[in-house]
């Protein structure tokens, strides 16, 4: 090789791959998984710039953008190479060794406690599962600003680049060539690969070639299917699906259903399609960096060109825990992200995203018999798909509760909505989670305030003494043990006016029209009355009935 250079691992990543290689883990698959969803974003990246710059693609078969995979039983290699945007050297270099990504201890710190090699991919550093199955690695690789190059590492603590005057020219992208072990050699089996392509690889939106045997000669076969799901009628896309395209769109190699989805088209001033997952589980970091980051996790499309990954202000920060993509008819192509992220289009798409995820996770709930009050029909109506659904309000509620409680305390305009799905428990929730609404329903008659009291456990409050005398005369007393809590109570004072306001709505809209001959403002609900059932009075900036007589006598 001319011109090679050796280079250690950073040090995390070295222990990472050593964790790999001698990983007990018999789920070895997800390489493959994360070596083609790497070629995925390398695709799109090129296919992004492409928007601008059609002669950036170059032509014959550089402007195939597809994903190809070859076979070699006799020397035990099996290689994937995409037509994507390639690496230059100082790319390979970074990308896959000497700089540390922020997963990289956190992966680490997880695999030690749950042995869960599934999200590696989540943690920014899947390429090196790889070695799950490899025993050396070459990534070959070509971008449109530099020679072609090879990396190679038996996984040994260090790695070579040399630039590449051997191997065929790629034109663009990369190749990743895996010398598989003795024990992997089912990843050489053409049925092997084809099932694997079926399982997971369903949803990359870019066609995948095998090269696959055909009697006598070797023929490039399409393994997958390239219609988007979100352009799909949501009734013709089974469960499964949802679940398979949810985890290509999550990074994630495992097969846990999503908590719940909505797939929805939006028509009108806006128009774009959306697939919203609540994810099985909350990543590790969600509220770690929550002051900070505002990075949604909603893959942005126009007219189905994906546009980005982490695009913000699609989602406001306490929502930021679902996963998903939009795909927009209305938004304009060719222009900056920048330009985008301030497109006022995008402030519509927002305002649906939250009400259709709101809507969502209230259907969750609904639709979970745990949550019903109702324990005789809950005996009769027994369908299998209450199994499934059973408790999931309460796993979401566990996973992602602090979201729902960040958001009462950030998103006025849906406060009430999201106090719907407050859950908590209290003297009288028998050791379940219960609601506002629950709670307002069991009352006792003329109680008027909402009882909470705050601390570290439930245990604790229990035995406080500060709430004997409630209890005794059979107030129900909510408890609060989460920190955000206590700021979260002011947020909620006005409940139940909402409340009533929202059940009065029709009459109060009802009483204003017959009432618009007489110049009435407004019609409103109010809580201070207690016989009298209607009042008359100025608004907040208008003339008191004092003033307006005086003001009459004087015209007149
Ligand atoms: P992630 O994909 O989450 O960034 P990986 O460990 O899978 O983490 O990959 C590390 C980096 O290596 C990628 O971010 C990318 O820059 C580079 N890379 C990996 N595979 C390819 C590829 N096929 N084409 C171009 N770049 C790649
Ligand atoms: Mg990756």
């Amino acid at each position: 090789h001319s011109n090679t250079e050796q280079f250690q691992f950073q040090a995390e990543v070295s222990r990472l791959m050593d964790i790999i290689i001698h990983s007990p883990y018999s789920n070895k698959d997800i390489f493959l998984w994360e070596l083609i969803s790497n070629a995925s974003d390398a695709l799109y990246q090129i296919k992004f710039i492409a928007l601008t710059d059609k002669e950036i693609l170059g032509e014959g078969d550089n402007t195939k953008l597809e994903i190809l995979i070859k076979l070699d039983k006799e020397k035990r290699i099996l290689s994937i190479r995409d037509r994507g945007i390639g690496m230059t050297k100082e790319d390979l270099i970074k990308n896959l060794g000497t700089i540390a990504k922020s997963g990289t201890s956190a992966f680490l710190e997880k695999m030690q406690t749950s042995g869960d090699l599934n999200l590696i991919g989540q943690c920014g550093v899947g390429f090196y599962s790889v070695y799950l199955v490899a025993d050396n690695v070459e990534v070959i690789s070509k971008h449109n600003h530099d020679k072609q190059h090879v990396w190679e590492s038996k996984a040994d603590g260090s790695f070579v680049v040399s630039e590449d005057t051997y191997n065929e020219p790629l034109g663009r992208g990369t190749e990743i060539r895996l010398h598989l072990r003795e024990e992997s050699g089912e990843y050489l089996e053409e049925s092997k690969l084809k099932e694997l392509v079926k399982k997971y690889l369903e949803f990359i939106n870019f066609p995948i070639h095998l090269l696959a045997s055909k009697e006598t000669t070797y023929e490039w076969e399409l393994q997958n299917d390239v219609k988007p799901i979100w352009l799909r009628n949501p009734k013709e896309v089974t469960d499964e699906e949802y679940t398979k395209f949810y985890h290509s769109l999550a990074k994630d190699s495992g097969d846990e259903k999503p908590l719940s989805w909505s797939h929805f088209t939006a028509e009108g001033d806006v128009e774009f399609k959306a697939v919203l997952f609540v994810p099985p589980k909350a990543p590790h970091d969600l509220y770690e960096s929550y002051s900070d980051a505002n990075k949604s996790n909603l893959k942005l499309y126009v007219r189905r060109v994906f546009v980005s990954n982490e695009f913000d202000e699609l989602l406001p920060k306490y929502l930021n825990f679902l996963k998903g993509l939009v795909d927009s008819d209305t938004l304009p192509l060719n222009v900056s992200q920048e330009m985008l992220q301030q497109h006022s289009i995008l402030k519509s798409i927002k305002k649906k995203l939250i009400r259709k995820a709101l809507d969502m996770i209230r259907k969750l709930a609904e639709e979970d018999p745990d949550e019903s009050n109702d324990k005789d029909k809950e005996e009769v109506e027994k369908s299998s798909d209450d199994d499934w659904k059973r408790g999931q309000y309460t796993r979401f509620w566990n996973e992602f509760g602090k979201s729902i409680k960040l958001g009462i305390i950030e998103d006025t305009a849906n406060r009430n909505r999201l106090a719907k799905l407050l859950r908590f428990e209290s003297t009288k929730s028998d050791g379940k989670l219960t609601s506002l609404d629950q709670y307002i329903s069991r009352m006792k008659s003329g109680q008027k305030d909402v009882y909470y009291i705050t601390g570290a456990s439930k245990e604790q409050l229990e035995k406080y003494p500060f709430i004997e005398w409630l209890k005794k005369e059979n107030y129900e007393v909510i408890f609060f043990t989460d920190p955000v809590d206590v700021s979260l109570m002011k947020y909620l004072v006005d409940y139940e006016v909402k409340e009533l306001k929202e059940s009065y709505k029709e009459l109060t809209k009802w009483w204003k029209s017959a009432l618009a001959i007489y110049d009435v403002d407004d019609v409103k609900l109010s809580i201070r009355l207690a016989d009298t059932p209607c009042v008359a009075v100025t608004s907040n900036f208008g003339w008191s009935a004092n003033m307006e007589k005086i003001v009459q006598s004087q015209t007149l």
